[in-house]
């Protein structure tokens, strides 16, 4: 007699994809002398909060106007493996969309669903999006190849991030928080 072992549907590909636990992790860990990117979050304001959803492919992207210290920028976020419900209940997060239709979706977890995101700043564009992007992290297009202007250190400039973590800018902290308060994420 055969043995049915019920395998969650997880893909090998998920497997190796970060979601937003990890990379909030991943920035005390590849940068533990700082906590600047999560104590200035605080100073973001996020507004102007878009939806779009796919509901075909699971999906749903979100994209903000955040406004900081050092300017405005528009991070995005794509969760995937997203749960789209038929209606309303208790359990449902519902949000108008970009094309003027209501959708309602079970809450999307930080540890289990993962994300594509981008953010136009500098220190996402500089620290991370090379690394997200090898860890199939990064929305949309590749960064450019990263090359160096000075010798390596000592002699140069310090390592952009010396640990090669991949990770989210203050705006995505504080945007994945933002989510949080009007009930699309969970933790
Ligand atoms: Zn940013």
């Amino acid at each position: 007699m055969m043995l049915l072992i019920k395998m969650p549907m997880i893909s090998l590909k998920t497997l190796f994809e970060d979601n937003l636990t990890q990379l909030r992790q991943n920035i005390e860990r590849g940068f533990p002398r700082t906590k600047k990117r999560q104590k200035i979050s605080n100073t973001v304001s996020i507004s102007n909060i878009r939806y779009t959803a796919y509901p075909m492919q699971h999906a749903v992207q979100v994209e903000a106007s955040a406004r900081g210290s050092t300017g405005n920028y528009e991070p995005i976020i794509l969760f995937t493996d997203v749960e789209f419900q038929e209606a309303d209940t208790p359990n449902v997060i519902t949000f108008k969309a970009i094309n003027g239709e209501e959708y309602h979706v079970s809450p999307v977890s930080r540890r289990m669903n993962n994300v594509e995101m981008s953010c136009d700043c500098m220190d996402y564009q500089w620290r991370f999006a090379s690394q997200n992007y090898q860890k199939d992290t990064q929305f949309g297009q590749p960064p450019p190849p990263y090359q160096r202007k000075t010798p390596l250190p000592p002699a140069g400039r310090p390592y952009a991030n010396p640990m090669e973590v991949s990770g989210m800018c203050k705006h995505m902290v504080r945007f994945a928080d933002q989510l949080q308060q009007v009930g699309l994420l969970i933790p």
